[in-house]
């Protein structure tokens, strides 16, 4: 892992302390906030997140573009001034002290455009599933010549011990040909040496294997995952999380397979939606292909143009699935 090990180290860092920020922010949202559907916490967590990644990518990259989610127009204007006011406060609590005009360059830093070299940023994938207090991740990948390089997902409500749920939250990551690893997403120092390696299922039969997919059935369709999970002889239940927390659990094992199907034909993937997840489950030992069985093309972009949904999973039942999957007319 000698490869990168400078990229490594900033990405696990700039991402752990995001997640302090979004750890924060998510603590606060009461029951109230949740019933009048306030998107503001996400919308503060949102822009410290990209901040404090952008921040840290700048300084010790300054000339790799950063293509993030988000940019700090709309942060600007007058009738937001609250937000940006709180964004500083949120970056102050972890002892980012900082003025609105910093704040803001951060933010912009990730409005960089995709090139030979560069990140890419989702500062809080699964919005939703934040403001539910569920799932979300933060997900940032370095891209060489369309190949993901160096991935880093922080998932800080995906206990590090699957089975134990006090046992914190973890931080995935992975080169390029050196395999994926998961450390707490709470912690200052990086020993990539002291991580523990994860690895995908091993099973190969139809009765032992679990899926999962979005909570959200407007990012992929459930009804068709249902139908192929049927057609061959999926028989647990599938799990249902947000964000990217979903190439996670696929990656060490505790699901074989995640689809995500389109629900309508126009809708393009994001490579930030997909980007940390998808070198953590190829070096955990995974596969990753889109509906088609196309591999992902990052050289296009922000998009995904050449692709349509995603199929992921630990390995010997991913043609079955695409087979399944076009034969349900999904692909
Ligand atoms: P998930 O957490 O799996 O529900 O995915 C969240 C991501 O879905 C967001 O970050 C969006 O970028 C993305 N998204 C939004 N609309 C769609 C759509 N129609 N199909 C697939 N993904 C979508
Ligand atoms: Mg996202």
């Amino acid at each position: 892992m000698s490869d990168f090990a400078a990229e490594l180290s900033v990405a696990v860092s700039a991402v752990r302390t995001a997640a302090k920020v979004c750890q924060a922010v998510q603590s606060q949202i009461t029951r109230d906030a949740i019933e009048k559907k306030d998107r503001s916490p996400v919308t503060i967590a949102d822009f410290a997140s990209q901040a404090v990644v952008c921040r840290a990518l700048a300084d010790a990259f300054p000339d790799d573009p950063v293509v993030g989610e988000e940019d700090s127009a709309e942060l600007q204007q007058t009738e937001n001034a609250a937000f940006l006011q709180r964004v500083l406060e949120e970056l102050g609590n972890i002892g980012i002290e900082t003025d609105s005009e910093t704040a803001c360059r951060w933010i912009d830093h990730g409005n960089g455009e995709s090139s030979s070299r560069f990140w890419t940023l989702d500062p809080i994938d699964g919005t939703k599933g934040f403001l539910r207090g569920e799932q979300y991740a933060i997900s940032l990948g370095l891209i060489i010549d369309g190949q993901i390089s160096v991935a880093a997902l922080g998932c800080p409500n995906l206990p590090i011990e699957a089975s134990n749920d006090e046992s914190g939250g973890s931080l995935f990551f992975a080169v390029r040909g050196g395999g994926a690893f998961v450390v707490p997403i709470d912690g200052d120092s990086f020993d990539p040496t002291g991580a523990t390696s994860v690895q995908v299922s091993g099973a190969t039969e139809w009765a032992d294997a679990r899926l999962c997919e979005s909570v959200e059935s407007g990012h992929s369709s459930h009804s068709r995952s249902a139908q192929v999970a049927q057609s061959l002889g999926i028989v647990k239940e599938s799990v249902r999380l947000d964000s990217q927390a979903k190439y996670a659990v696929v990656a060490r094992g505790e699901a074989d397979i995640y689809l995500r199907l389109p629900t309508r034909g126009d809708y393009r993937e994001k490579i930030w939606d997909h980007v940390g997840g998808v070198l953590v489950v190829q070096e955990a030992g995974g596969s990753v292909t889109d509906v088609a069985g196309r591999p992902l093309d990052f050289t296009r972009g922000k998009e995904l143009p050449e692709n349509r949904g995603v199929v992921v999973t630990s390995g010997p039942f991913h043609e079955a699935i695409l087979a399944a999957l076009k034969e349900a007319g999904v692909a």
